[in-house]
């Protein structure tokens, strides 16, 4: 063989080997779907310190290119299923999302699920997904509160730590989990508590599930409450969730806010009540009229923590209402728009609320 033939041999064989060596890597690592949903994370302003921005102005290509490292992590890919500030969240874009994450949760060749998101509405998405996903598969919820462009912008690193979730097999069977500047919250628990700083999303009643360090997790809780595949409801065939309303309560709350929600065909209302669940006379005598109606009642409360407790200050046996428990106001109207989706008693109703 003359010399150059044996180069060319040579280099052929080391570019084989080194291709193999390649292939077998990729194969090592595990494979996530990133879901991209818009927010801020895909926010773009004009400089690095303008407060106002469009939200969704980046496609989920250029935010996987923006985090360094990323790569190295897993395999990924991106969708876009809307782009989108999350106060323009639809349940048509929820049950878009669970439906897809379904196919992916049931696929061999996906590990873990990363949804992008706006931090707005996350929480709501969230527990939706909670209740709709049917895999134990991590289906992690990311978002920032600085747009791209930012000077120290949140996202890339809440993304890279959202993926190193989504590859832990110690984040299995915990839930659909939001992870965001470090913490990882349960979809059950957590809730936007700034309307601009970083640390936005607290879990005030049961603490964060665990902990993310560039791309390392420490895990200290595992929600109790069904989930998942746990989750007795089903998006398959459902393409439009029943009205829920939510009325939130003030002092001297016009209780015709109430009637309006039932003439416009709400099947259930959610009162961000004051203190444990509360409203005035005028709005509980509404509020009973519509139960007798058939509308659901839901009492939640607009305060930040604790609990709404069934019969403590308002005898919801007589008046035919539901007690939210744990669940605030707009993870209440969750719920009860996926419940009333079927037939169910008030005994039912309740149950569900302090079972998921
Ligand atoms: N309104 C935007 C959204 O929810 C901003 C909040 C954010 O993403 O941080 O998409």
């Amino acid at each position: 063989m003359r010399l150059q033939h044996k180069t060319q041999f040579l280099l052929v064989i080391l570019l084989t080997v080194v291709s193999w060596q390649y292939a077998a890597a990729q194969a090592k690592k595990p494979n996530v779907v990133i879901l991209a949903t818009g927010g801020t994370i895909a926010g773009a302003a004009a400089t690095g310190t303008q407060a106002g921005y469009p939200s969704g102005a980046v496609t989920i290509d250029a935010m996987i290119a923006a985090v360094p490292g990323i790569k190295d992590l897993a395999n990924i890919k991106g969708e876009q299923i809307s782009n989108v500030g999350s106060q323009d969240m639809s349940f048509d874009i929820m049950l878009t999302l669970a439906k897809r994450i379904n196919e992916l949760g049931a696929r061999n060749d996906v590990d873990g699920i990363v949804v992008t998101h706006g931090t707005d509405t996350m929480e709501e998405t969230a527990f939706f997904l909670n209740l709709t996903v049917k895999t134990d598969k991590p289906v992690v919820m990311v978002g920032s509160m600085r747009p791209s462009t930012a000077v120290s912008a949140d996202g890339p690193l809440n993304l890279y730590n959202g993926i190193g979730v989504a590859i832990d097999p110690n984040a299995k069977g915990r839930g659909v989990l939001v992870v965001m500047n470090d913490w990882i919250h349960a979809a059950h628990s957590l809730t936007k508590t700034s309307t601009t700083a970083i640390q936005t999303f607290m879990s005030p009643l049961r603490g964060v599930v665990g902990v993310a360090t560039y791309g390392k997790n420490d895990f200290y809780n595992t929600p109790q409450w069904k989930h998942t595949t746990s989750s007795e409801f089903n998006v398959a065939n459902v393409s439009k969730l029943p009205r829920v309303d939510i009325v939130f309560g003030c002092a001297d709350m016009p209780a015709d806010l109430i009637d309006a929600s039932v003439a416009n065909g709400a099947k259930g209302i959610v009162i961000a009540g004051v203190g444990n669940g509360n409203m005035n006379k005028a709005s509980l005598d509404a509020a009973a009229s519509a139960a007798k109606k058939g509308v659901v009642v839901v009492r939640s409360s607009r305060v930040a923590t604790g609990t709404v407790g069934r019969n403590v200050e308002v005898n919801d046996d007589e008046l035919g209402f539901i007690a939210s428990d744990e669940l605030n106001p707009q993870k209440s109207r969750i719920l009860l728009s996926l419940a009333l989706l079927k037939s169910r008693t008030k005994d039912e109703l309740q149950n569900l609320f302090t079972s998921y």
